[in-house]
């Protein structure tokens, strides 16, 4: 076996060593020990939002999208009618969701290179008084666009509507404040700015909220409300829990602790961030986003109109480099992404970039570079 990829997407993600130390034991899920760490997990989940007075921690195994679709089929019941606002394929895939369960909803749609239009959702707000709940995406990973939570947030609750998150690819890295914002729900998963293993994710919900909700989910392993009830019941999982996934994100957030919080990582992804965009831009690649409406998490770049630029064989000489990167989800440009997420630093992002210029040149591409 080759050595582990750098992994430049947007989870999962290159993790510590430490992270995946911490997967080496066998627990047993209904044995005191692994309760007590669901429980300090939940704890600390919650304290990263500041959501401890108000909210809840329901952790559910599976990928993130397991927990958008716990939190929308619990959370939005079959009476009520959700507005989504999209742009990108996150926020497609939320409406999706409310599809598949057979939630009413209507869709506002904006443009993949903007940030979600906040009078434009505050006018469908007021033009459609049916509407009970507001679903957005926090940072849409489609492009890296960073979404105006805090105002979106303000228009939603001024109204008294409710206000669901998908903050996937955000939280743990940028600042999310529960006693600033008013959610109802915010979903997010481990492997993301928590920089842990696949396997777990987790739903922040507003307890007077969710107690609202027994018996509305379609789905009985999906029902954060049933879980939510067994963890207050007696600390455990309804079904087998992903042990080592969970333990493994203790110990992420032990990490992030060390490293400053959400602060400092905040700072490093923004380091990671920029030393990207300025190398690849001098190697005349463009960004699809201007720089005032990206968000630290990942990058998504034009592919370049050079005939001999073929995405498919960029990605194996960077793969040969050992750097894994993604392709674009874009349906307005073609394009490709690189994330500066996960346990990445500087020097790994300068290594990256000597890979892109090798790669270049493996492949004869001539770019304009910028003077
Ligand atoms: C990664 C991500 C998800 C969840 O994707 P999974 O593949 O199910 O883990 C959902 N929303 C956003 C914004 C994401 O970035």
């Amino acid at each position: 076996m080759p050595s582990d990829p750098i992994l430049l997407t947007p989870g999962p993600l290159t993790t510590s060593a430490r992270t995946k130390e911490a997967m080496l034991r066998d627990w047993g899920s209904r044995d005191e020990h692994f309760i007590e760490l669901t429980a300090r997990l939940r704890r600390r989940l919650s304290a990263l939002a500041e959501a401890e007075a108000e909210h809840v921690c329901v952790p559910i195994a599976g990928s993130g999208t397991a927990a958008v679709e716990a939190m929308l089929g619990t959370m939005v019941a079959s009476d009520d009618h959700a507005l989504v606002l999209v742009n990108g394929a996150y926020g497609r895939r939320i409406a999706d969701i409310l599809g598949v369960a057979g939630r009413p909803c209507e869709i506002l749609e904006g443009v993949e290179d903007q940030p979600l239009d906040v009078a434009a959702a505050a006018a469908r707000l007021d033009a459609n008084s049916r509407i009970t709940d507001v679903v957005m995406v926090h940072c849409e990973t489609t492009s890296g666009v960073l979404n105006p939570l805090n105002e979106i947030a303000e228009e939603v609750s001024r109204r008294g509507k409710r206000l669901l998150v998908d903050a996937m690819s955000s939280f743990g890295a940028i600042p999310i404040d529960a006693r600033r914002i008013a959610f109802d729900g915010l979903a997010a998963s481990a492997n993301k700015c928590l920089e842990s293993v696949p396997g777990v994710a987790f739903v922040l919900a507003r307890r007077t909220r969710l107690e609202a909700c027994a018996g509305k989910c379609h789905s009985l392993s999906l029902d954060l409300h049933g879980q939510w009830q067994g963890f207050e019941a007696n600390g455990q999982w309804r079904f087998t829990p992903p042990t080592q996934v969970v333990a493994a994100l203790d110990s992420a957030l032990d990490q992030l602790t060390a490293e400053g919080g959400i602060g400092g990582r905040f700072a490093r992804y923004w380091e990671n961030c920029r030393a990207l965009v300025s190398g690849m831009r001098g190697m005349g690649f463009e960004t699809y986003l201007p720089d005032g409406i990206q968000a630290p998490i990942i990058v998504t770049f034009r592919m370049p109109r050079d005939a001999a630029f073929e995405f498919s064989a960029f990605y194996d000489a960077l793969a040969a480099h050992g750097f894994l990167i993604y392709p674009g989800k874009l349906t307005d440009a073609p394009s490709f992404r690189i994330g500066c997420i996960g346990d990445i630093r500087a020097q790994d992002i300068e290594n990256l970039l000597a890979a892109v210029k090798s790669a270049l040149g493996e492949l004869g591409v001539v770019l304009a570079a910028e003077s």
